[in-house]
């Protein structure tokens, strides 16, 4: 697959196999959110190729706006390893990051950062924000996106097909 991006921090480059393979990991994350109701959005944490963080999007489980997918995986990796500090980790998550999100994973120090598909509201990795394009903070995060953007896309817009006839069907009036 080739990334054509508008910025001179992503690269213009065909993917590995592997990083497929990540991503894939992070769409199945997000279908459990699919399956939960929950916005599908999926992300797991990469050390020396191996999984060590998986999360999926469960704001709505958790009545905590902070549930993003990527917050939970990033817990999840620091527990497994022991340590806060990701260096040398990779994240693969199914939608651009959030500005919270983006600030945790600066937070953590990860090393790569891959996401299938942008957020044209909120994403803050190139859409609406580019934090880690900025140059304002120590950590420096390189940002690939492109992976799987159909199928992340697919999800996404199946969820909200879904959720728009649940609307329809509240507010149809009864019939006699
Ligand atoms: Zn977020």
């Amino acid at each position: 697959m080739i990334c054509l991006l508008p910025f001179d921090i992503f690269k213009t480059m065909i993917f590995e196999e592997e990083k497929y393979r990540f991503m894939f990991a992070a769409l199945q994350e997000a279908e459990k959110a699919l399956e939960e109701n929950e916005i599908p959005v999926g992300a797991v944490v990469v050390k020396e190729n191996k999984i060590i963080g998986r999360g999926y999007n469960q704001v709505e489980k958790l009545k905590d706006a902070t549930a993003h997918a990527e917050m939970i995986a990033l817990t999840a990796a620091s527990n497994s390893i022991g340590n806060w500090r990701l260096n040398g980790c990779s994240v693969y998550v199914t939608l651009e990051p959030c500005i919270m999100c983006t600030g945790a994973l600066l937070a953590s120090r990860i090393n790569d950062l891959y996401f299938s598909t942008f957020d044209t509201k909120s994403g803050a990795c190139g859409s609406v924000y580019n934090l880690v394009e900025q140059g304002k903070t120590n950590h420096k995060i390189i940002v690939y996106s492109g992976i799987y953007a159909e199928e992340s896309k697919k999800l996404l817009r199946d969820f909200f097909i879904k959720l728009k006839s649940k609307s329809k069907l509240k507010f149809t009036p009864p019939t006699a």
